[in-house]
């Protein structure tokens, strides 16, 4: 673990983000692509805040949540952009005073809400601890890189307005936490996570069964599907790399949705030595979306903005189109290149 990651103690909120927060009438919060547990709990907490203080928020996500997930929105505050075919990008931008956005600061993350919010004046702002800030875009952004999720931070705003926090908000903030920091595993899981995590129990939060509704409740084909993948994944580089590919075949054989796919790449990473692990899945005829986690001091990050993506020095991701074979021949080209760049430069010895 970094000590960077292991040290990270929030810095100043920016008193424009605040100020934003607390003059606003209609919010529009809004996250990434495909949200995940911290993209959802961050949006949800940040809704209930803005409605506690008198506001009129709206939630859109571009994509449902996983099933397993949907709980931490107790009140159904969040709508689905491609789910409701009455719900228009541009009505829905024209309708606010402000954006906010939460767990993401790349305005192409936002997917098919990205072009309305561009080319509107309405100010935006932005909550998130992603490396690939787009500070330029926001009016008011607070990006944390060394935060172990986004959820944590949107308790800091409650701290800073003054605003209390129930139990359901605290719920939808420690599942933000703790699936950002895999259940406290992971490198960005340091001291301060152990903190906010022990502040949300405090306040009623239980973490049994949450860890039951979020990692053990998985279908049978589920579990099917991630033995084909791991039967299937490949060490290379003197067993420093592991990778393995999700097919479209193995996806529809066994029956498994692409929702129920979260946490394979963490089980594939199990192996002893692997220090860069990725996970390739097919997500359409030539196009792949693909998983990378740092178990060593690489960071995947710089093989994922090779090709255009981004996330976290231990955790990061990208889309890659092609057929398997040049997908993953360039993937693995990415690694040696990290790999052998270490090997050459004495700063980066870990030795
Ligand atoms: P995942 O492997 O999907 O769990 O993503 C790991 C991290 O990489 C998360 O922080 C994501 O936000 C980020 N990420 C994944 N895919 C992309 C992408 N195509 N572009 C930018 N960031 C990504
Ligand atoms: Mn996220
Ligand atoms: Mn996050």
């Amino acid at each position: 673990m970094s000590s960077a990651e292991s040290s990270w103690s929030p810095g100043e909120i920016p008193n424009e983000l605040i100020t934003a927060l607390e003059e606003c009438e209609n919010p529009l919060v809004l996250t990434h692509i495909y949200p995940d547990g911290d993209a959802l709990g961050s949006a949800i907490a940040i809704h209930r805040l803005l409605k506690s203080s008198g506001k009129n928020p709206r939630t859109i996500l571009t994509h449902p949540v996983p099933e397993k997930l949907a709980f931490i929105d107790h009140d159904g505050e969040a709508e689905v952009l491609t789910e409701n075919p009455q719900l228009n990008p541009e009505d829905l931008v024209d309708a606010a005073d402000l954006v906010v956005v939460v767990d993401t600061s790349a305005p192409d993350r936002l997917g098919l809400m990205e072009p309305a919010v561009t080319s509107s004046d309405v100010p935006r702002i932005c909550i998130d601890h992603h490396l690939e800030g787009a500070y330029e875009y926001f009016s008011a952004i607070w990006c944390e890189p060394g935060s172990p999720a986004t959820g944590n931070l949107i308790f800091e705003v409650f701290q800073r307005m003054g605003i209390e926090l129930d139990r359901d908000t605290a719920e939808s903030l420690f599942v933000a936490l703790a699936t950002d920091t895999g259940w406290f595993r992971h490198s960005n899981a340091g001291f301060k996570a152990y903190e906010y995590a022990a502040r949300l129990v405090q306040l009623g939060v239980e973490a049994d069964p949450v860890y039951n509704r979020i990692f053990q409740s998985f279908s049978h084909e589920r579990t099917l599907s991630l033995g084909d993948l791991l039967s299937q994944s490949v060490l290379s580089e003197d067993g420093k790399i592991l990778h393995s590919v999700f097919t479209e075949e193995i996806r529809s054989r066994r029956g498994v949705s692409m929702e129920e796919l979260d946490g394979f790449v963490d089980s594939l990473g199990q192996v002893k030595g692997a220090e860069i692990v990725f996970l390739v899945v097919e997500i359409g005829p030539m196009r792949y979306k693909v998983s990378l986690r740092s178990h060593g001091d690489f960071s995947v990050h710089a093989i994922a903005t090779r090709f255009g993506g981004g996330g976290h020095a231990k955790a990061a991701g990208c889309r890659l189109e092609g057929t398997e074979v040049e997908v993953v021949s360039r993937l693995l080209d990415a690694c040696r290149d990290l790999l052998g760049e270490s090997a050459t430069d004495p700063a980066t010895d870990r030795a």
